[in-house]
């Protein structure tokens, strides 16, 4: 996607090895035109999928994720990381290894808002080695549920979380694809819309 490969090379940093930060228009300061352009973009690939819920996990996945839904016309679930004394229903659970914060969490989704008739498509912000998708894979396969595509804002194809979806049988859509780094510039592949 043109305009978010544009955003990345105006406002992207490089974080040592590995670490994209771009908390400028999607992390943290959030651009809701460029947001939508993304949430579009995910639509107009999955309109014909019968999607019936977007997933992604708290908490910057939130943000496409609510934009793809809306232009999809379907709910968005985020799993929460944090249990609270509200969610009393029945959880569906899988645990986490979060690559930028470099511990395990549970995290968790009302049994009641997923079932085996749902069509789900996954969102989130990054995609680095596959940890955050593969336990909302796992979730949604605890509840029955179809998952038509994991996609994905940022991939960093260097790292081995497109393989790990891929060999689920689960396709991976990227808008922008990093091939790596060098002294500090990013370096992108074909992305995939
Ligand atoms: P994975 O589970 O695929 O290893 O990592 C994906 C999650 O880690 C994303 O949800 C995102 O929050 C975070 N993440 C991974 N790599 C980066 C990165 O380069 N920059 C930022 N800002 N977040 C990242």
């Amino acid at each position: 996607m043109d305009a978010l490969i544009s955003r990345i090379k105006q406002d992207g940093t490089v974080l040592g090895e590995d670490i994209l930060k771009v908390d400028s228009f999607l992390t943290h300061q959030v651009d809701p035109v460029l947001m939508r352009q993304i949430g579009r973009a995910f639509a107009q690939r999955f309109e014909a999928s019968g999607i019936t819920k977007v997933v992604t996990i708290e908490a910057s996945g939130n943000v496409p994720a609510a934009y793809v839904a809306e232009e999809l016309g379907v709910p968005m679930i985020f799993a929460k990381k944090a249990k609270n004394v509200t969610m009393n229903d029945e959880l569906l659970t899988a645990e986490v290894y979060s690559f930028t914060k470099k511990i395990t969490s549970v995290v968790q989704i009302s049994r009641k808002f997923l079932s085996a008739q749902d069509k789900v498509l996954i969102i989130d912000d990054f995609l680095a080695n596959g940890q955050a998708a593969l336990g909302l894979i796992d979730i949604l396969k605890a509840a029955g549920a179809e998952i038509a595509g994991v996609g994905i804002v940022i991939e960093k194809s260097f790292q081995s979380g497109r393989s790990l979806v891929e060999d689920t049988g689960i396709p991976v859509i990227s808008l922008a694809r990093i091939a790596g780094f060098e002294q500090g510039q990013v370096i992108f592949r074909e992305a995939d819309l």
